[in-house]
C-alpha cells in the first residue's frame, strides 16, 4: 500500500506565518501504534488561527508545526503489540493522547481531557494529522462501521465537542434552547441538540448563509440574524421573541463577548449559559444580571469518551454530518484549502483535505 504513494505530504505552518506543503519521512509505528494512511482531514478554526496568529493562548509556535486534528483513515501497518486492529481497518483518530498512568488523577478518574501530560496532535510542538501517513496509538483509534465515510469520520471530532457540551450542559428533552453561532461547532451542536430532543431551538449568526445551512440541516430550527451594531439586550429580545419564551439553556459557540452577553440576557431565571466558544483572555459579564437570576455560566475543554457515542449516532442515522463538508481539496492543494477556510467570501462551512 505504501509503494503506491511514497511521499508523506504534510501541511505545516511556522513562526513566520507561512503555510507549506512539505514532504516528510514516513514514520515507523512503535509497538503499540498503527501507521495510518490519513484519508480525510478537516480544517478547524484553531488550525487557521495557529497559521495566522502563531499562537492560541500560551500555546506558541516556535518551530515548524504540522496542522490538523480532525482525521479519519485506514490502518496500513501495525506495531508488534497491536491486537485489536489490523491492516485495512478504517478508523477515526482521537487526537488528544493522555498519559493513562494510574498515578494521574485525571486519567484514573476518567476525566482524561484534563490530563496534565496530554499531548494533542497539532498543538505545538506536536505535529498534527494533516499528512498522508501518521503514527497513532492503537488505543486512540476508533473503528468505523462501513456506513460511515472518511469525511464523516473526520467530522466526528467537531461532533465530539458538541456531544461533550450537550453532556455537560445537562440538556433534557423539551428544553428550550438557544445556540449562539452557526459555525461548524454551532451546526454540530444543532444536530446533536435536535437529536437529543431540545425544543424549541433558536440558532443565531451574523451570516445569513450559515443560518440558511442551519435551517436546511434542521428545518424546525428558528434563526435570528444578529446585527453587528445591536446591543446585547436588543439581540436577546429578538431571540426570546423567536423562541417564544426565555431560554432554559444557551449553548454559546462563538466565544465573542457580546454574544455571551446576549446569551445571558436571553436566559430564564435559573437557566444555563454553556460556553463552548473560546475568545479573549479576559471578558466582562453582566454580573448582577446573572447573579439576580441565578444563571449558571459553564465551560468546556475539548471532550472525553465521545467518539464511540458519536460513531453510534452517525451510524444509526440520528445525526447526518455529510452536508457540513462544503469544500474538498487534495493534500497538494493545502494552501488553497486554507485560503478557502479563512476567507469569508469562500462561504465555506467545513473544508476537508482528502487523499486516496
Ligand atoms: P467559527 O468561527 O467557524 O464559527 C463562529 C460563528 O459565530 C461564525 O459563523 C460567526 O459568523 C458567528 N458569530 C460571530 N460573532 C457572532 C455574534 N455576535 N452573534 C452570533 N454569531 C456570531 O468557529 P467554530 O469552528 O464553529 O467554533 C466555534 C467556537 O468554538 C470557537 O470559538 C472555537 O474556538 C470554539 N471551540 C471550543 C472548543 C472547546 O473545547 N471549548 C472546541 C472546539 C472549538
Ligand atoms: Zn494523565
Amino acid at each position: 500500500i505504501l509503494t503506491r504513494k511514497p511521499k508523506n505530504i504534510a501541511v505545516e505552518t511556522n513562526p513566520s506565518h507561512e503555510l507549506n506543503v512539505v514532504d516528510t519521512d514516513v514514520p515507523e509505528p512503535g509497538p503499540d501504534d498503527c501507521l495510518i494512511h490519513v484519508r480525510a482531514t478537516g480544517i478547524c478554526g484553531s488550525d487557521v488561527h495557529f497559521w495566522k496568529a502563531g499562537n492560541i493562548g500560551d500555546s506558541v509556535i516556535r518551530c515548524n508545526l504540522g496542522l490538523g486534528h480532525e482525521s479519519a483513515g485506514i490502518v496500513v501497518k501495525t506495531g508488534s503489540k497491536v491486537s485489536r486492529l489490523k491492516v485495512g481497518d478504517r478508523v477515526a483518530l482521537e487526537c488528544g493522547i493522555p498519559c493513562s498512568k494510574p498515578t494521574c488523577d485525571a486519567c484514573r478518574t476518567g476525566r482524561y481531557n484534563a490530563c496534565p501530560e496530554i499531548i494533542f496532535y497539532s498543538s505545538p510542538p506536536v505535529h498534527g494529522t494533516l499528512r498522508r501517513y501518521h503514527v497513532h496509538p492503537e488505543a486512540w483509534l476508533h473503528p468505523l462501521p462501513d456506513n460511515i465515510s472518511y469525511e464523516e469520520g473526520a467530522l466526528l471530532e467537531p461532533l465530539s465537542v458538541a456531544l461533550a457540551g450537550i453532556e455537560r450542559s445537562g440538556l433534557r428533552l423539551g428544553n428550550p434552547l438557544v445556540i449562539c453561532g452557526a459555525g461548524p461547532i454551532g451546526m454540530v451542536s444543532l444536530l446533536a441538540a435536535h437529536a437529543a430532543g431540545a425544543a424549541p431551538i433558536v440558532i443565531t449568526d451574523l451570516d445569513e448563509n450559515r443560518l440558511k445551512m442551519a435551517k436546511s440541516l434542521v428545518p424546525r430550527v428558528r434563526t435570528v440574524q444578529i446585527q453587528r451594531g445591536d446591543d446585547a439586550k436588543t439581540s436577546a429580545e429578538r431571540i426570546k421573541q423567536a423562541l417564544g419564551r426565555e431560554a432554559k439553556l444557551v449553548i454559546e459557540c462563538t466565544g465573542v463577548e457580546s454574544s455571551i452577553h446576549t446569551g445571558i440576557y436571553a436566559s430564564q431565571f435559573g437557566g444555563t449559559v454553556f460556553v463552548i466558544g473560546v475568545g479573549k483572555d479576559f471578558q466582562q459579564i453582566p454580573f448582577m444580571h446573572a447573579s439576580f437570576r441565578e444563571i449558571d455560566i459553564r465551560f468546556l475543554f475539548r471532550y472525553r469518551e465521545t467518539y464511540p457515542k458519536a460513531i453510534m449516532l452517525v451510524s444509526e442515522g440520528l445525526i447526518n454530518l455529510k452536508p457540513l463538508v462544503t469544500h474538498r481539496f487534495t493534500l497538494e492543494e493545502g494552501r488553497d484549502a486554507f485560503e478557502a477556510a479563512s476567507k469569508p467570501a469562500a462561504k465555506a462551512v467545513k473544508v476537508q483535505l482528502l487523499d486516496d
